[in-house]
């Protein structure tokens, strides 16, 4: 039998063979073109990015030498703090010094350099008199030295010897006390406590200068404690510099780029730049930490098909295409290719079910699969395998701010971020959105899964550069772990997906190990959930209120309003299980708002029967989120008539640091009524010391930590004291929270506090008691013992 018509062996035949093949190698021609392309293309990229890893290499040398120049300043401050050991330091002195340490040479951006002591008022005439007597001194042979601005105070900061190494910025008459001003003051005597060095940026003549204070100390070293800190405390290095001229060296041999060279910590927020910004340029930014960062600014490099070596690539490829096509056409033959691309094409199927695209980890699938696995595994060798549940904390705000890509790229990095931390055996993957899940395999019991956690949360405390987000992103993450054999996987992770939620409720950022407690805290704090929704509307709230007293003659002058919640089946409910709840859900604003209106009318009634005392109302974070405040506020006043001059508005030094320019105007706001402000629990968040002034803010309410503290510790003693002389020193009063015993009390008193309240003095009562124990006609001026309201 002859074969198909198409096998015929006429010369009809071959030439429709030869036809197709030509066809064929037409196509592969073409593709091969358009491959050549496309890999030009890449390549074009490849070339970008290669442009690029060399601009990042340009910053990071840029940034190491700026890293470098700080740290060498600050080795030249340790050396010049060896002067002041010395208790004679003259000026003559410091000059031999700065000439035998060869400082203008060495340190062409530094402009000046002097030594600042604290000087009692009685020291000062033995200050006087060395100053006098020093030839080279700030004196004239025969002067006086005279204090300025002139009076007399507790202490002055004067400058014992200064070098000027360059032309300075308005230098500031000899005999200048620093600590006349209180914010100055307020700086150098932090730096003194904390032992830390402070920047202080200054403009002038049209630029930035930068003034650093390091505190020295007896011995060399700094003490670890307060007290100790303040004894051997022995004056301050104080260095001046042009910056300008930092960022000009660390330029010299990128003579393309720019830099921006910014501090930023507490108010401070300086920036101090160098070169010219090319348009369209690249950018990246590095941490100095400490809060320095250095960015830097560098051309994009002309990048595509038709520059450099894509071109080759697109003219190469070309002419390789070609070559296959007639080699093609020589053999004639794409079955086995076609073969291995079957089955290639088949474990790609593969992979991708069981991998999640974006970040080439395991999925949900291949996670749950594994965890069977390693159950199986632990149960044969009597092992505690684990699993990590880990999701990251507030990711949201990174979506809703930069967009879903940039969220995805944050994805991306932190997938890679997190597999860098983790050990060979370890698996991680992604179960979705922005939880990952890590099998911390047990047959290996060295490493403990809360150890791999606490690795998993360090490496995500360097922050993230992505390029379209203008400073580096901190991203945290909080992580439930659940460890030890269950009936299947499904079971594990629900145990680590409780701790997780755990580790979210209690403050994130940190990682719990799953405990069957918490299924039933869980469960009530649902519940709760659920039933806020109905209290304001079933009237389960209520006020109590307990008494302030004034500390100079122990008079009762107002009152703290305080929340609790009557549950109709549970009983009574402390706010700090419920408060949380409310800010939580948003709820807190209509609470607030009746919290408000509630505290203002029984304060008005007490007013109409002759009473005079103040009311403080808590506000929550959420509440100054919000404009509606600044309404409420007066909306209560109006409707019960109290004078504004009589209401006290608490805020906690966390909420003020939330938003800080919305929160200062709306406070403002809020001032403009007569109504006064507290700082509430002040003293937990030290970073709002330099934000104060910012805040238009009456009274500074010291935590009850720090009282209960002063008995025992002579560092919050030391505290509290520091804490009065920053009210005294910004024209605030201070209250002390939490007095529980008399001991505590005669302490704030001896410390001058203003004010107290406290279970020693009165715990919160209710309307009725107040009234029977404390408001007129008969309100007595001590303490007496106070009737606990039931559940208090
Ligand atoms: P806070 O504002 O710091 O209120 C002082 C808390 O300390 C009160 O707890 C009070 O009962 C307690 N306290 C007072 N003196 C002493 C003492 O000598 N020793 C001890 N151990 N505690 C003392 P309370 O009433 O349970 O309130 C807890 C927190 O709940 C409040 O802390 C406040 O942050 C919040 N809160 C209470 N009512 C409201 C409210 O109406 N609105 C908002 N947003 N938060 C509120
Ligand atoms: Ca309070
Ligand atoms: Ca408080």
């Amino acid at each position: 039998m002859n074969g198909a018509a198409g096998d015929s062996p006429d010369g009809g035949g071959r030439s429709r063979r030869h036809l197709a093949w030509a066809a064929a190698t037409v196509a592969l021609v073409v593709a091969g073109g358009v491959g050549s392309v496309l890999e030009a293309g890449a390549e074009g990229r490849s070339e970008g990015d290669r442009a690029h890893e060399s601009f990042e290499a340009s910053s990071a040398n840029v940034a190491s030498t700026l890293e470098l120049a700080i740290q060498h300043d600050d080795d030249l401050v340790v050396d010049a703090g060896g002067l002041l050991t010395d208790p004679k330091l003259s000026q003559t002195e410091l000059v031999r010094w700065s000439t035998a340490a060869r400082v203008s040479q060495r340190y062409p951006e530094m402009t000046g350099l002097a030594v600042l002591e604290m000087v009692n008022d009685a020291d000062l005439p033995g200050f006087a008199a060395r100053a006098a007597a020093d030839p080279q001194g700030p004196v004239a042979p025969g002067g006086t030295f005279t204090v300025v601005p002139e009076g007399t105070r507790p202490f002055y900061c004067l400058i014992a010897a200064a070098i000027s190494i360059r032309p300075q910025p308005n230098a500031l008459p000899s005999g200048y006390d620093y600590c006349a001003d209180p914010l100055v003051r307020l700086v150098l005597l932090s730096a003194r406590d904390s032992g830390r060095g402070a920047y202080l940026p200054y403009p002038s003549d049209g630029q930035t200068w930068l003034a650093i204070q390091t505190p020295m100390y007896a011995g060399g070293v700094v003490p670890t404690t307060v007290e100790a800190r303040q004894a051997a405390f022995a004056g301050l290095v104080v260095t001046q510099l042009d910056p300008t001229v930092l960022l000009d060296r660390a330029l010299r041999d990128h003579t393309r780029m720019s830099v921006e060279l910014r501090y930023q910590v507490g108010i401070s927020d300086v920036l101090f730049t160098s070169g010219k910004t090319p348009p369209h340029a690249d950018s990246t930014t590095i941490d100095l930490h400490n809060g320095w960062t250095v960015r830097t600014f560098g051309p994009v490099e002309a990048t595509g098909i038709t520059h450099g070596v894509a071109l080759t690539w697109l003219l190469g490829g070309i002419a390789l295409s070609l070559l296959l096509g007639l080699l093609m056409f020589v053999l004639g033959t794409g079955r086995e290719r076609a073969r291995r691309q079957l089955v290639q094409r088949t474990s790609q199927l593969h992979h991708q079910a069981l991998h999640d695209p974006l970040t080439g980890l395991p999925n949900r699938a291949l996670v749950m699969d594994r965890i069977e696995q390693m159950l199986a595994r632990d149960r044969r060798l009597d092992a505690a395998g684990a699993v990590l549940f880990l999701d990251l904390d507030d990711f949201k705000n990174v979506n809703d701010t930069l967009g879903h890509g940039a969220g995805d790229r944050l994805l991306d990095a932190v997938s890679s971020r997190l597999s860098s931390a983790l050990r060979g055996g370890d698996t991680i993957g992604r179960m979705g959105g922005d939880e990952f899940v890590v099998l911390v395999d047990g047959s290996s019991p060295d490493v403990a899964p809360e150890l791999v956690a606490q690795r998993l949360l360090d490496v995500m405390r360097q922050p993230f550069e992505l390029d379209d987000a203008s400073t580096p992103l901190t991203v945290n993450l909080s992580i439930g772990i659940a460890t030890g054999d269950r009936d299947t996987a499904g079971q594990l992770l629900r145990d680590a997906d409780i701790a997780l939620y755990q580790a979210k409720t209690s403050g994130k950022n940190r990682y719990e190990t799953f405990d069957p407690q918490m299924q039933t805290d869980i469960s009530r704090r649902t519940d709760l959930e659920f039933d806020l929704r109905s209290a304001l509307a079933g009237n389960q709230y209520r006020l109590v209120y307990q008494p302030i007293y004034d500390l100079a003659d122990l008079a009762v002058v107002g009152v703290e309003a305080l929340l609790r919640w009557d549950h109709p089946t549970r009983g009574l409910i402390r706010p700090d299980e419920f408060i949380p709840i409310l800010e939580q859900t948003g709820h807190i604003r209509e609470v607030g708002r009746w919290v408000l209106q509630e505290a203002c009318q029984q304060m008005a009634t007490w007013h109409a029967r002759g009473d005079t005392l103040d009311v403080s109302v808590n506000v929550s974070g959420r509440q100054l989120d919000d404009d509606s405040l600044t309404t409420d506020v007066r909306d209560a006043l109006r409707t019960s008539g109290l004078s504004p001059t009589h209401l006290i508005i608490e805020v906690t030094e966390t909420a003020l640091m939330h938003n800080v320019e919305a929160t200062a105007e709306r406070l403002r706001d809020i001032k403009e009524l007569g109504v006064r402000v507290a700082v509430d629990d002040f003293g937990t968040g030290y970073s709002s010391l330099a934000y104060l002034r910012q805040f238009p803010v009456d009274c500074l309410k010291i935590d009850r930590a720090f009282t209960s503290a002063v008995t025992s510790s002579p560092e919050s003693r030391a505290l509290i004291d520091t804490l009065v002389q920053l009210g005294k020193d910004l024209g605030l009063s201070t209250l002390a929270e939490g007095v529980e015993t008399t001991d505590e009390m005669d302490i704030l008193r001896l410390a001058n506090v203003d004010q107290a309240q406290g279970f020693l003095m009165a715990r919160p009562l209710d309307p009725a008691s107040l009234e029977a124990q404390f408001l007129a006609p008969t309100r007595p001026s001590a303490p007496p013992v106070s009737v606990p309201v039931p559940g208090d």
